[in-house]
């Protein structure tokens, strides 16, 4: 089994593309065969190196480690103009001299009588050079007969020859066009499954001929469906996030949006979620749903928190580290990331969140939420933040469950609520009342910061009810 992903370097790679690759390779991992990156970068104009640079970057982080490539098309322009002259030289192709202007008339001619505009084989059989043209290089399609091929998601798909023209396979300057480098490079590459979007149906039949031109079987094709989305419509930027890397920056982890992509239009049963082995044992790109599906936010939240919270918290704090750095704020400036992902994965739905919820943790405090220090930094609040304050100092090991001890037991006492010193606690060491439950905040505080933050609490209490 040897599949590809043939991106086009024109933009970021998107969900949809993204998917596609995962298609490919899951088939390839599931067969134990070869996965092929290959990079259409034909059209100059609109390839960039930094949409390259973007697709590698997608694919990295998504965990599609690819076996063969990346190739470039633009490094294979000899091999091409080699096979279009065997082509030539075997009269499967030949040299038109068309003018624009002629294929424009024809066209205008065609469109008018509400025919499909089609070259109309004017240059086929033997047709006179034109000084000062530079010709086309046109593939000789069969006039007669049907493609058919079995599509391993759509089915059997037949087209008539006669719906099909003579398309051109080099421009006048020599450069190759679409059909013609895919078909060349699928098999020098030994290619033997195209997964691709089925926007590239069309293009199959044209393909297929080629193929037999070169005395070549075909691959098999599998066409998979677009990404619509929630409203119906084919998946776009209005609909929010579409590149890969976008998701990375808003703080899904990869496991989350490939668990989500691999089930976007394919099932197995009725599981959700699936480890990379088990999506490798269980794929297989016949069981894709021919039918578009639709994406679907929420479900994307809730796989993202599904893996914040069962992925080893390493793991996930090597994706939240990423996250700090780009926030500017320094990750070592407080306690371990890993204990951090305990204590937060179950109260945030992205690495994003999480990280802007816990800055407290590792940056100075600022000033506290003006609501929530008025409520609870008050006069009342100054004996028992005292007081638990001196218990805690007092402490040896600074662990969730003596930091629990030391607020209940200060309470108790004072035979008050534990939200009463809870909540100017809070309040004292992040600046606002919603924290984690606060044995855990103390613990991530640690104990110099949270001394230093209780003695700060108390001073802007004093204050207050020296300005009373
Ligand atoms: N380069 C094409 C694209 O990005 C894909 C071609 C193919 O997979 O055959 O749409």
């Amino acid at each position: 089994m040897r599949t590809r992903f043939a991106p086009s370097p024109t933009g970021f790679l998107h969900v949809g593309g993204a998917r596609t690759a995962l298609f490919c390779y899951l088939q390839a991992r599931a067969a134990k065969g070869v996965f092929i990156l290959r990079i259409e970068d034909t059209d100059l104009e609109r390839s960039t190196p930094e949409s390259v640079q973007a697709i590698l970057d997608g694919m990295a982080w998504l965990g599609l480690d690819y076996d063969e490539g990346p190739y470039y098309q633009t490094q294979r322009f000899d091999r091409y103009a080699e096979v279009a002259g065997q082509l030539l030289d075997e009269g499967r192709a030949y040299r038109c001299w068309c003018s624009k202007e002629r294929i424009e008339a024809l066209r205008e001619e065609q469109m008018k009588l509400g025919q499909k505009p089609r070259y109309d084989g004017h240059c086929r059989d033997g047709a006179e050079p034109v000084a000062g043209v530079k010709p086309v290089v046109r593939f000789r399609n069969p006039l007669d007969g049907e493609v058919v091929f079995d599509d391993l998601v759509r089915g059997r798909i037949s087209i008539s020859n006669t719906e099909l023209d003579d398309l051109v396979i080099a421009r006048p300057d020599g450069s190759p066009t679409y059909n013609f480098t895919v078909v060349v490079d699928d098999l020098d590459m030994g290619v033997n499954l195209v997964i691709r979007g089925d926007d590239h149906i069309n293009n199959t039949p044209r393909q297929i001929n080629i193929y037999c031109a070169l005395g070549a079987e075909p691959p098999a094709f599998a066409h998979v469906p677009m990404i619509l989305g929630s409203d119906g419509a084919r998946l776009s930027k209005r609909h929010g996030a579409v590149s890969v890397l976008q998701y990375r920056e808003d703080g899904y982890l990869p496991e989350a949006l490939f668990n989500y992509l691999v089930r976007l239009g394919w099932s197995h049963g009725d599981q959700e979620i699936f480890s990379r082995a088990e999506m490798i044992e269980y794929f297989d790109i016949r069981d894709v749903n021919r039918k578009a599906a639709a994406f679907d936010t929420d479900k994307l939240d809730w796989l993202n928190q599904h893996y914040m919270r069962s992925l080893p918290p390493g793991e996930v704090a090597r994706h939240l580290r990423w996250h700090f750095k780009r926030m500017g704020i320094d990750p070592d400036q407080g306690p371990p990331l890993e204990d951090l992902v305990g204590v937060q994965a179950d109260r945030v739905k992205t690495l994003k969140e999480m990280a802007e919820q816990s800055r407290v943790f590792y940056e100075e405090l600022g000033d506290y939420d003006e609501g929530s220090a008025k409520k609870h930094l008050r006069p009342v609040a100054e004996e028992p933040l005292r007081a638990v304050g001196n218990r805690l100092a007092d402490l040896l090991v600074w662990d969730p469950g003596r930091l629990n001890e030391a607020v209940r037991i200060t309470a108790e006492e004072r035979g008050i609520g534990m939200g009463k010193i809870a909540q100017p606690l809070r309040v004292a060491l992040t600046g606002a009342a919603v924290s984690p439950s606060i044995d855990k905040t103390l613990w991530l505080a640690g104990r110099e910061r949270s001394l230093e933050r209780i003695s700060r609490a108390l001073a802007f209490i004093a204050a207050r009810a020296a300005a009373m």
